[in-house]
């Protein structure tokens, strides 16, 4: 693990992709820098992140964090592909983080899940594919199973099956490294503790920004040599089908603008780099270009 000191002064250097990443317990590396692929599919326009995702190559962005339930993933795809068609990078400078959905948990359903995030993007492999969450709805096409109250439909399947069957998708080359997400310490232990355990969780990808630091599922996964990925750094998109907009919004806060005023950076950039500090990895999410290019620059 990098000290605070080393990884400001990595930043310092140079805040190329090979320079920002940290390693990862399976000798893979990830970039502390990610852009977040979530946009509404509703009110997103198509094209939008086939541009944004181009964009921030161009800014230097290597680390992309999708997943199949986001419905854009062909986009994400396209645009890595037409940047490595350009010249601008090669596969190898990209790093992708796609994710399996709770429907595909059942263990003969989880190569085709991963098959299908690679269709999507045209690649032949992914660089991190984590179980999006510890909970398993009713396989089928409904992404979304619910019964005739609303309620959603969950399966009995063993986390432990689910992940044998991930460890050979990165046997068969599918993927170079393995994670999960939204797991406690309890689930991970699930898995650290399973009898021929063969490939180890590298990363555990969790809601993680100054209103919400994890300090205690931190430390554990520093004991264990994971990586805390933190989604909705910024504070989330506020969307108030899954968040209680009545939060005082993480952006606005006293201390961090004020913080940001004395570095003259903004309260982003200066929640950005209090994770990247902690050695958390960070996926911001921008469709807006002058937003993509700030947050590169925390
Ligand atoms: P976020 O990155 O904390 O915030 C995104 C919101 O902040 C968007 O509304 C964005 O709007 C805005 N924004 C971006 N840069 C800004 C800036 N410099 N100043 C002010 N506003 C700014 O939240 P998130 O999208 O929920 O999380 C990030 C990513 O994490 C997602 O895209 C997804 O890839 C991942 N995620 C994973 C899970 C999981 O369960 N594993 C859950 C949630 C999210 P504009 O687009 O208009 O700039």
């Amino acid at each position: 693990m990098h000290s605070v000191r080393e990884l400001l002064s990595l930043f310092a250097m140079n805040p190329s992709a090979e320079s920002h990443s940290i390693p990862l317990s399976d000798g893979n590396r990830i970039p502390l820098l990610g852009l977040g692929t979530y946009g509404d599919p509703r009110t997103t326009p198509k094209g939008t992140a086939l541009e944004c995702v181009k964009l921030a190559i161009d800014v230097g962005y290597r680390h992309f964090d999708g997943a199949l339930v986001y419905f854009n993933e062909h986009e994400v795809g396209q645009a890595i592909r037409e940047k490595i068609a350009d010249g601008s990078v090669r596969r190898q400078d990209i790093f992708y983080c796609g994710k399996l959905w709770n429907t595909f948990h059942s263990p003969e359903l989880v190569r085709p899940a991963l098959e299908r995030t690679l269709e999507a993007l045209k690649l032949d492999y992914l660089d991190l594919y984590i179980v999006e969450l510890p909970i398993a709805f009713k396989p089928g096409n409904d992404f979304y199973p619910k019964d005739g109250d609303g309620n959603y439909i969950y399966h009995h399947t063993d986390l432990c099956a689910t992940w044998e069957a991930l460890e050979a998708c990165k046997d068969a080359g599918l993927v170079k490294s393995l994670g999960v997400s939204n797991f406690n310490r309890r689930q991970l232990e699930l898995l650290l503790n399973k009898p021929g355990l063969r490939h180890k969780p590298v990363s555990n990808q969790v809601e993680c920004h100054p209103y919400f630091t994890q300090p205690k599922l931190l430390e554990f996964c520093r004991q264990h040599n994971i990586v805390i990925v933190g989604y909705c750094p910024l504070g989330s998109s506020r969307d108030a089908s899954w968040v209680n907009v009545k939060c005082p919004p993480l952006l606005e806060d006293e201390l961090l603008v004020s913080i940001g005023k004395k570095y003259n950076k903004s309260s982003a950039q200066v929640a950005l780099r209090f994770n990247v500090q902690r050695g958390v990895v960070v996926i911001p999410k921008s469709f807006s270009p002058e937003r993509i290019k700030h947050n590169f620059h925390k």
